[in-house]
C-alpha cells in the first residue's frame, strides 16, 4: 500500500514526503481508507504505530472538503487526548500537515495560561487538540463554539478513562453535533470504553494492529 493510493492532493503528498514518511504504517494502511470514506472507526493501536497520522491526514482532507463551513467559527476538527504531552505531540503532527493549507491548529491543555489560551481560541482555529478538563474550561469561558465541529477524535481513550476523564469526555461529545465523524483510538478496550464507543460512534469499523 502507498500514500498515493489514498487520493491525497499534491500539497498533502509533498508535506508527507517532507516528513520522510515513505510508506504508510500498518495502522495507516488499514485505517486511512476507512477514515477517508467518512466512516466512524475504533482503532486499537499503541503510540509508536503511526496512529496519529491515521487521523490527522484525513482530518486535513475533511476540513478542505467543507468549504461551506469555512465562513463559520470554531474548530472543525476536535482531538481529545489524556495528557498535555500527548496533546502537544498530536498538535505538532497536525501542524506539519495543516500549514500547507493555512489551516490553524491550537493546543489547549493544563499548565498553560487560561487567558492566553482563551485569546488564541478567540482568534480562531480549524483544529483544536485538547485535554478534556481544559477544553471544558474553555467551553465554559465561551472561548470557542463547537457549532462547526464535524470531526471528533478521542485518542488513548483507555488512558483518559484511567485518569477519570469519562464525565468530561461525555460532556464534550454531548456538545458536538451528531452529524459528525467520530474516531476512537485506544491501546486496550475495557468494558467502559467499549460502552462509550457503542454510545458515541455510529456503526463503527474496527481496526486492530
Ligand atoms: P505515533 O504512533 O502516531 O505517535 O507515531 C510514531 C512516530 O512515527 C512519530 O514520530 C511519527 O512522526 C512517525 N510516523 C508516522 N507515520 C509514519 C510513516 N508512515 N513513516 C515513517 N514514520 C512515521
Amino acid at each position: 500500500k502507498r500514500f498515493e493510493d489514498c487520493g491525497f492532493a499534491p500539497e498533502l503528498m509533498r508535506a508527507i514526503a517532507k516528513q520522510g514518511y515513505e510508506k504508510p504504517t500498518t495502522i495507516q494502511c488499514q485505517a486511512l481508507p476507512i477514515v477517508l470514506s467518512g466512516r466512524d472507526v475504533i482503532g486499537i493501536a499503541k503510540t509508536g504505530s503511526g496512529k496519529t497520522a491515521s487521523f490527522v491526514l484525513p482530518m486535513i482532507v475533511h476540513i478542505m472538503d467543507q468549504p461551506e463551513l469555512q465562513k463559520e467559527e470554531g474548530p472543525i476538527g476536535v482531538i481529545c487526548a489524556p495528557t498535555r504531552e500527548l496533546a502537544h505531540q498530536i498538535f505538532l503532527e497536525a501542524k506539519k500537515f495543516a500549514k500547507a493549507y493555512g489551516i490553524r491548529a491550537s493546543a489547549v491543555y493544563g499548565g498553560m495560561s487560561k487567558l492566553d489560551q482563551f485569546k488564541e481560541l478567540k482568534a480562531g482555529c480549524e483544529i483544536v487538540v485538547a485535554t478534556p478538563g481544559r477544553l471544558i474550561d474553555m467551553l465554559k469561558m465561551k472561548a470557542l463554539t463547537m457549532m462547526r465541529a464535524t470531526y471528533l477524535v478521542l485518542d488513548e481513550a483507555d488512558r483518559m478513562f484511567d485518569l477519570g476523564f469519562e464525565p468530561q469526555i461525555r460532556s464534550i461529545v454531548g456538545q458536538i453535533r451528531p452529524d459528525r465523524q467520530t474516531l476512537l483510538f485506544s491501546a486496550t478496550m475495557p468494558r467502559k470504553v467499549e460502552k462509550l464507543a457503542r454510545e458515541v460512534l455510529s456503526d463503527p469499523i474496527r481496526v486492530t494492529v
